[in-house]
């Protein structure tokens, strides 16, 4: 996604992209804008009095001056300034108001955006890099949306009031003024393109540091530095990048600042040439007649010019460097959500689902998918089927991850997924509750295609134990209630008391008010594992998906895991990616995974029987490393033969 060209057309959509943002806010950006008009119209109001204060009321001839004349007039400039003041303060709170409610909104589409996308965008983008656009590129559009518009407005009516009084005034001298504004106006978007350039590298480098920063100092981060002694390189990795930035900023900072001098300049000079242009006329004796009145107003306006230009020339600079930003964020928002409800997606009511489990001629690979998420009719009603000669999805030219993955499994069984490292278990078990979709062939619950199911439902179905079970830096009681926010003290206790790890709770410094830390680092590998389980229990789903941890736990703790197990098992149709001899040898069924393909099917008994990969796989396992594996039930294994009957 970095470092994308500049695409024409998206660029022409952007402007109007960004315009829609403020459409809610319409009535408050008139009112703005009234206010600008108002105030900036105020502004041409007293250079005007000069001239008749000078002309009319000072120096008049006979008559002059006019005392009278000069206090009305005198008392109406002193009037203007204060009521443009007081408008103008109304006027800034209601902009900023405008620019903060934008931001907001655009920070919670994204987030609510980012929320929806599938696990393989998550898998594919640095979480660096995720959190980068929301902080950074969101926050440098904020002086943008809250200001931007605003000065662009309240200038351009500064700039054109006084244009026209200038005219009004002198029409030769406004166009001896205004000769070289195309200069100008070319040099500014030169100026603001080097800009935008600069910027867009730049945000790429906040995000390489946001990146940096959270793989490195996470705590898994920070505890594989230590462990590989890697410290020293990092914080040179952080240096580099980090100096980048800094010398980015800088040049950032100061792209078009000779340009901007040169202006500054020629405005401060411009109203002695135009004394010297009224000598030279006046001395010639051609063209109007000029007062003294009407040059003091007209070099007063040309100096009230000067601000307004120069903010306008630095405004134009940055809203295109904020271009740069805008398009990093609808970047992100036309990511389309690749998994999302069909639209006749049916809610399947979590108390009458049995909990079927079907797949049908299951294909996958991780690659982009194809299908559009509208496209969902079970398999054989002309979705893509796979090529016939198998091994190799025809679209991408990648191999099958799952090939031909065929079966079912009824209500309240316990599946075991047993196969080598990287046979695709993991993979099965993500496309039950739809973490990626099934490249060609069908996943179904009770029936129903998963994704014909609203996920939402989904979701409520199943429950899932990872191997590393993910804690929030929160209490035990915040993680559990994660499962069920309703869920009372009791029913906390219970789910606890289930997983065998109530007691526990009741040790740690607050009980359940304990913060676990980031990650769940401050338990103990079997401990997150069991408020895992208390997580799933009180969320009681229909469907268990269970990834058994791979690193061993100690003798005890891996003996409370099983134990803690087995109620939330009950009644539940349970897919287990299994490790432990416990969970194998009490699964109805035990499916053989190789290379993406169901390879042996059957019970522990049939599978040891005939020899083939399980036989091997169990031996390797359990047969070699473990002389005596003794599971909870008193089941007494030895040398691989199991040498008491199943309890
Ligand atoms: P293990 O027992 O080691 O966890 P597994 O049987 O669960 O292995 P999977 O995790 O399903 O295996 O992986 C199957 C294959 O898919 C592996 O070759 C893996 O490299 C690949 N794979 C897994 N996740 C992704 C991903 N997000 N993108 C691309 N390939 C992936």
């Amino acid at each position: 996604m970095n470092g994308q060209p500049v695409r024409p057309e998206a660029e022409a959509r952007l402007l109007p992209r960004i315009a829609e943002l403020f459409r809610p806010y319409r009535v408050q950006v008139l009112l703005v804008a009234l206010a600008i008009l108002v105030t900036s119209g105020l502004g041409v109001v007293n250079p005007l009095l000069i001239r008749t204060v000078f002309d009319e009321a000072l120096f008049c001839g006979a008559g002059c001056p006019d005392l009278d004349l000069l206090a009305r007039l005198v008392a109406l400039m002193a009037a203007v300034p204060i009521v443009g003041g007081a408008i103008g303060v109304g006027q800034t709170y209601l902009a900023n108001r405008v620019g903060q409610r934008v931001m907001q909104d655009l920070r919670d589409r994204l987030y609510a955006h980012l929320q929806r996308m599938s696990l393989r965008f998550f898998t594919a983008t640095r979480t660096g890099e995720i959190q980068s656009r929301l902080a950074n590129d969101v926050g440098g559009v904020q002086s943008v949306v809250t200001d931007t518009a605003a000065t662009v407005l309240a200038n351009v009516v500064i700039v054109a009031s006084t244009l026209i009084a200038m005219f009004v005034i002198s029409w030769p001298l406004t166009v001896l003024s205004l000769l070289l504004t195309p200069l100008f106006a070319w040099l500014t978007y030169r100026v603001g393109k080097t800009r935008r350039q600069v910027v867009e590298v730049t945000q790429q480098s906040k995000a390489e540091m946001s990146a940096i920063t959270q793989e490195t100092l996470s705590v898994s981060g920070v505890l594989l530095a230590k462990v590989f002694g890697r410290q020293q390189d990092e914080i040179e990795r952080f240096r580099r990048e980090n100096r980048r930035l800094a010398e980015l900023q800088v040049r950032q900072q100061m792209i078009g600042q000779g340009f901007f001098a040169v202006v500054q300049a020629f405005f401060s000079i411009m109203p002695a040439l135009v004394y010297l242009v009224a000598g030279y006329l006046l001395a010639s004796g051609r063209g109007p007649a000029i007062s003294a009145g009407t040059l003091v107003a007209f070099t007063t306006l040309q100096t009230r010019l000067f601000f307004p230009v120069g903010q306008l020339l630095r405004v134009s600079v940055e809203v295109q460097s904020s271009l740069a930003l805008f398009r990093r964020i609808f970047d992100y928002l036309d990511l389309t959500p690749e998994i999302v409800d069909a639209p006749d997606a049916v809610a399947l009511p979590a108390e009458s689902v049995r909990g079927r489990i079907r797949f049908r001629h299951v294909y996958f690979t991780y690659g982009e998918t194809r299908l559009p998420p509208s496209l969902v009719a079970p398999v054989g009603d002309g979705r893509r089927s796979p090529e016939p000669d198998g091994h190799h999805d025809e679209a991408t030219g990648r191999p099958w991850i799952l090939e031909d993955v065929d079966f079912e499994i009824e209500p309240g069984q316990l599946v075991a997924l047993v196969g080598p490292s990287g046979a695709g278990k993991t993979t099965i078990s993500y496309l039950i509750p739809r973490l990626y979709d099934v490249t060609a062939g069908a996943v179904e619950i009770d029936g129903v295609d998963v994704r014909n199911i609203q996920l939402a439902s989904l979701t409520r179905l199943i429950g899932m134990v990872t191997q590393e079970p993910y804690l929030f830096h929160a209490s035990v009681r915040d993680n559990l209630l994660y499962a069920r926010p309703d869920a009372t003290q009791e029913e906390i206790e219970q789910a606890a008391r289930l997983a065998l790890i109530h007691d526990r709770i009741l040790e740690l410094d607050q009980g359940y008010d304990t913060v676990v830390g980031e990650r769940g680092y401050r338990m103990s590998g079997g401990e997150k594992q069991r408020l895992a389980i208390a997580r799933v229990i009180l969320k009681d789903p229909r469907i268990l998906i269970l990834d058994e941890a791979t690193s061993s736990l100690d003798t005890a703790s891996e003996r409370l895991v099983q134990r803690a197990l087995q109620p939330v098992m009950a009644g539940r149709t349970t897919i287990a990616i299994a490790h432990r001899l416990s969970t194998i040898l009490n699964a109805d069924v035990i499916f053989v995974i190789d290379r993406g393909r169901i390879v042996e099917r059957g019970t522990h008994r049939e599978l040891l029987e005939r020899g083939g990969l399980y036989a091997q796989l169990y031996r390797q396992q359990f047969g070699e490393g473990l002389i005596e594996a003794r599971c909870q039930d008193g089941l007494v294994l030895a040398s691989g033969q199991v040498i008491a009957g199943e309890a």
